[in-house]
């Protein structure tokens, strides 16, 4: 029995709370700060790295004194790979992405508003109601890209990348092929940029990603009861981490569960958690390095085979 189970005996209701509060309470007041600052026109740059450091103290803190396996806190020569991709994948690829579709969809905007003798975008909306119609927007093409990266075999080369780590923590939420982060931003980001939403728009959905994204892959014990509705977050995001692919191949949202519950892939087992053995458990040989997962989706039949040969190996000795 380790000392965060007694912990939770001796103070089951405080543990419970912060195992309820913790995420809605941090989110809730990143996107205020996000609207806040959009208001106030504080430049964007500072106002997104501003929260998300604010954001991952706290996850950084609380994966440390309320974790959810306390196995995954321990590093397994896996950081130097992540903070990589958090590099290539997290930061270089998405802005880069973003900046080539303004470009080229600012002649496409025109042309359509003008086929169409109105603007696409509901503007004069509020910021929260433009908020929603991105995710919605955004989110379905994320969930189908993300179901049909399961399900295809040569986009599941690229997606594999994400679920090769053996324990979940927030870097996680980078570890991405960079060829993966380029289709699904290109997207979610295209789709609402095409139809015109504003910059300021896609500054709270950037926040709204990011911190989702951060808490969704965090060792922490969170509980988010019905909430889990809403958000697909740590809680059912676990269970699609899964070795066994019945129970991996559900739960494609990445920032909101409604696309699972229209399309029936939400999977949540009431009476038992997420197992902490997480990863490729049929590619042992899936490489662990930044390159070799670089290079995994040109190489991947003979890392099938290397993976074979291991397993043959395992078998023949004694
Ligand atoms: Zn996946
Ligand atoms: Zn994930």
């Amino acid at each position: 029995m380790d000392s965060v189970q007694t912990n939770e005996r001796r103070h089951p209701p405080l543990r419970d709370a912060l195992s309820f509060l913790l995420f809605p309470l941090t989110f809730g007041a990143s996107l205020a700060t996000a609207f806040w600052g959009i208001a106030a026109e504080v430049h964007r740059g500072l106002l997104l790295a501003g929260i998300l450091g604010v954001v991952l103290l706290l996850i950084t803190i609380f994966e440390r004194v309320h974790p959810e396996h306390a196995e995954w806190n321990q590093a397994r020569g896996d950081v130097g790979t992540d903070l990589v991709h958090l590099g290539i994948s997290g930061l270089l690829v998405p802005r880069a992405v973003e900046a080539a579709i303004v470009v080229a969809v600012a002649g496409a905007l025109s042309l359509l508003a003008g086929l169409i003798g109105s603007p696409l975008w509901p503007s004069s909306a509020s910021l929260a109601m433009q908020l929603v119609l991105a995710l919605l927007v955004s989110q379905f093409f994320e969930y189908w890209f993300h179901r049909l990266a399961h399900t295809v075999p040569l986009l599941w080369r690229l997606h594999a990348t994400h679920h090769s780590p053996g324990r979940l923590y927030w870097l996680n939420a980078v570890r991405f092929h960079p060829l993966d982060t380029a289709v699904s931003v290109t997207l979610s980001f295209g789709s609402v940029t095409l139809l015109g939403a504003s910059e300021e728009v896609l500054v709270v959905l950037s926040v709204w990603i990011a911190v989702h994204g951060l808490f969704q892959h965090c060792n922490i014990r969170l509980r988010l009861g019905p909430l889990n509705w809403i958000f697909s977050m740590a809680e059912l995001h676990r269970w699609h981490h899964s070795p066994r692919l019945d129970e991996a191949n559900n739960n494609f949202g990445n920032n909101i569960l409604l696309w699972d519950i229209i399309f029936g892939t939400v999977y949540w087992p009431r009476d038992r958690t997420a197992d902490s053995a997480v990863g490729l458990h049929d590619m042992p040989s899936f490489p662990q390095h930044y390159l070799g997962q670089l290079a995994s989706p040109f190489r991947w039949k003979a890392i099938e085979e290397e993976g074979q040969r291991t397993d043959s190996a395992e078998e023949a000795s004694p």
